[in-house]
């Protein structure tokens, strides 16, 4: 069993209802055992342009797993959860019912056209690095470091709800 660390995020709809049914077909997925769910917070969208006060804002947060599954077995759930959860994508990083990205894997490194891991981003968003910081006090980005000294280093704001 490896440990996975899941970031999801929902801009559109009920954002709520759709993180708790995300969380639970992960959870139900055979191969996988939920750990922990982290607090959500709120954040505003980004945009190719920048940060769009505009659009609707996030409900982010991390979902903790232990599984059996390989890299690209998990990604592939997450990708089937947001289908089936309605995502519509009208551009890139556009406005979104329900963005699950596989962020790390303690120790495993991919590196294809498919899946980069560790989350190429991860290491600069405190919209992931503080609610995997809640609920894992001690946690390391595979090559980053701990979480705590990069949360601390991150600008970005985020509110807890
Ligand atoms: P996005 O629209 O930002 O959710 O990006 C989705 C695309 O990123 C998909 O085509 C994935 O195959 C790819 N991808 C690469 N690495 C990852 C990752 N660590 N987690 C989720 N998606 C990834």
């Amino acid at each position: 069993m490896t440990r996975a660390v899941i970031a999801f995020g929902a801009n559109l709809g009920d954002r709520e209802a759709t993180i708790a049914s995300a969380t639970r077909a992960i959870a139900e997925t055979e191969g996988i055992t939920l750990v922990a769910v982290s607090p959500v917070y709120e954040t505003p969208a980004i945009k190719d342009s920048g940060v769009d006060h505009e659009a609707p804002g996030y409900l982010n947060g991390v979902v903790v797993v232990e599984t059996s599954l390989e890299p690209h077995a998990l990604l592939d759930l997450l990708q089937a959860v947001e289908a089936s959860h309605g995502r519509v994508r009208s551009e890139h990083w556009g406005d979104r019912t329900l963005d699950l990205d596989l962020i790390d894997m303690a120790g495993v490194r991919v590196a294809d056209e498919r899946l980069v891991l560790p989350h190429p981003r991860a290491w600069e968003r405190a919209f992931v690095l503080q609610p995997w910081l809640d609920v894992d006090p001690s946690a390391e980005l595979t090559g980053r470091g701990s979480v705590a000294g990069l949360r601390a280093e991150a600008r970005d704001e985020v509110v807890r709800r």
